[in-house]
């Protein structure tokens, strides 16, 4: 049985918890949408704008990154065993503004800019109860089919996942901070501590996330490795200590003995090489997707007592990235190299990335 939403009431300056939805006065009953239709089509469409359930909050859309994952849905209709089999509405990487409250929610926060965590976990399941709620079965998270992105003017989240983001902070760098969170998710699985020195493969918007997050964990030495010349040239301006050609014949990963490595390239060889360059004991973490079998170098693995991970999306890193995105050197903005409209979102998509270029973000309101 559907019970009728109750009709949404203007916005006050009530600091209890809303008894009903409570909007914006300027919410429209519409929005405007990119929608992927089906592998390589997308179309503007005009979307209803969604109510925020109880619990929950309506953004209005200000940044989006473009994610490669994005990419791969438009370009391939699939990742793995995730399938396009009906419009869907692309993005995750978002940053906005509290334009309406569901019911129990504070309605003082609209008008709050936030960063979205994009994750819609069931928590009552066994791996949401014990803290692992990345790795929820049940995990509703944007732009992975069949739950619609962020390409829109609109979206709701839960209200604890709509982190407020300081002035400081640009929409732009509110949205990097999801692939930011990557990054320090995966510093943290690779336990790095003050002084730690790690190796991070790949020098994309990805790995340069992770080498800032590797400096605010006290990495002392961070270098990134990647065969093209203008990215390890850029990579220095994002917390790499030195970057290394892993093609130059005169790079012996053995002798580098790191701490860490951290795979952010998809690579075979940059997989190879990077458990070469762990001291015994070193953790190795898979972050890049890449082929979707590697051959595993079983002798350097079990003599050096090597730990291999994996990581999955996050847990709890927006407080983090929020702080660390703040750190004297660290400008989010610097790593965003192409802006366009939401009515362009399919050239956003389909853009061939130039060498040095790292994120895209999709625009949708100022
Ligand atoms: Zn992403
Ligand atoms: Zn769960």
């Amino acid at each position: 049985m559907s019970v009728p939403a109750p009709a949404p009431a203007a916005a006050t300056t009530s600091t209890a918890p809303s008894t009903g939805p409570v909007l914006a006065p300027d919410v429209p009953a519409t929005m405007r949408a990119s929608v992927l239709l089906r592998q390589g089509e997308v179309e503007m469409q005009e979307r209803p704008v969604p109510t925020p359930p109880p619990g929950e909050v309506l953004v209005r859309v200000r940044a989006v990154g473009v994610c490669g994952s994005d990419v791969h849905y438009y370009k391939a209709g699939r990742i793995g065993d995730f399938v396009v089999e009906q419009p869907l509405i692309l993005g995750h990487e978002v940053s906005g503004v509290i334009a309406g409250v569901g019911e129990g929610v504070d309605p003082s926060r609209i008008g709050e800019r936030v960063a979205v965590e994009p994750q819609r976990p069931c928590r009552t399941c066994r791996q949401c109860t014990t803290g692992h709620l990345n790795l929820c079965p049940d995990m509703k998270f944007y732009a992975t089919p069949p739950i619609d992105g962020t390409f829109c003017d609109y979206v709701t989240a839960p209200a604890e996942f709509a982190f407020p983001i300081p002035d400081a902070l640009s929409d732009n760098a509110g949205a990097l901070l999801e692939p930011f969170s990557v990054g320090m998710w995966a510093v943290g699985k690779a336990q790095l501590a003050p002084g730690s020195r790690v190796l991070i493969a790949g020098a994309g918007p990805i790995g340069a996330l992770t080498a800032i997050a590797a400096r605010s964990y006290g990495a002392t030495e961070i270098i990134v490795s990647d065969p093209v010349a203008s990215r390890r040239e850029q990579i220095l301006g994002f917390g790499a200590t030195s970057a290394v050609d892993p093609l130059d014949p005169g790079f012996d990963p053995a002798a580098l003995g790191v701490d860490a490595f951290i795979e952010c390239s998809g690579a075979t060889p940059a997989l190879l090489a990077g458990l070469k360059a762990l001291r015994p004991g070193g953790t190795a973490v898979m972050v890049g997707l890449g082929a979707e079998e590697m051959p595993i170098p079983v002798q350097e693995v079990m003599n050096k007592e090597i730990v291999l991970t994996g990581i999955f999306r996050y847990v709890d890193t927006w407080p983090k990235v929020i702080a660390a995105a703040q750190a004297p050197g660290v400008d989010l903005d610097a790593l965003v190299t192409a802006e366009f409209p939401l009515e362009e979102a399919e050239a956003a998509l389909t853009q061939v990335p130039g060498e040095s270029s790292l994120k895209t973000i999709v625009v949708v309101s100022r």
